[in-house]
């Protein structure tokens, strides 16, 4: 067509579950609707990465510097789910089964994708830890090799704490989108039957 529409096609297309055939229905529409409902989506896409950032706890997306999770008085304080997203953290929320802490990790180990310690959210992590008296830690990763190696790595990394107990959610998680995918009582029913991890 020409190369501004091919320029947004473009864009779209690179977003995670969007087809060539669902990248240009959007992208028609946003150009030709009435309600100029593209205008309103720019906006709304400036007002959300303005206002968003990390939760300097545990990771989530929030407006303050704590996220809601983490200044709710009547989450349980002492237990923490890690999770490998935000996405999963709201699965997760979603499905009402867990009352506890998160930590998202934004991303696992994955030494030959280039993925390294220093580049997930450990460094919060302890510190959470050495601030507040935790017993449990919940692994609620993907079960597949990157996801074991970080559960492994976190473990090692938090020997020192010998009160806590590490558990994982009681059901193999399928590779890639397992938490964010789960329907709530598949989750309800990982977070009731988890077990120690070892
Ligand atoms: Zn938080």
């Amino acid at each position: 067509m020409n190369n501004s529409y091919d320029t947004l096609l473009s864009h779209l297309r690179k977003l995670p579950g969007l087809g060539y055939r669902s990248a240009e229905r959007i992208a028609i529409h946003l150009l030709t609707d009435k309600a100029q409902s593209g205008n309103d989506l720019i906006r709304a896409l400036e007002d959300a990465q303005a206002q968003l950032s990390s939760c300097e706890d545990c990771g989530n997306l929030c407006e303050e510097n704590l996220c809601e999770i983490c200044v709710n008085p009547s989450r349980i304080k002492n237990s923490i789910c890690i999770v490998e997203n935000v996405l999963d953290l709201m699965a997760i929320e979603r499905s009402g089964t867990w009352n506890g802490m998160f930590h998202v990790l934004s991303g696992k180990l994955s030494p030959i994708h280039g993925v390294l310690p220093e580049h997930l959210n450990f460094k919060s992590l302890i510190s959470r830890i050495e601030r507040n008296s935790i017993d449990e830690v919940i692994f609620a990763l993907s079960n597949d090799i990157e996801g074991n190696a970080t559960c492994h790595y976190i473990q090692d990394l938090l020997s020192t704490f010998s009160k806590i107990k590490f558990t994982q959610v009681g059901f193999g998680l399928p590779s890639g989108g397992g938490v964010t995918f789960a329907d709530s009582s598949t989750l309800k029913s990982a977070f009731d039957g988890r077990k120690d991890y070892d």
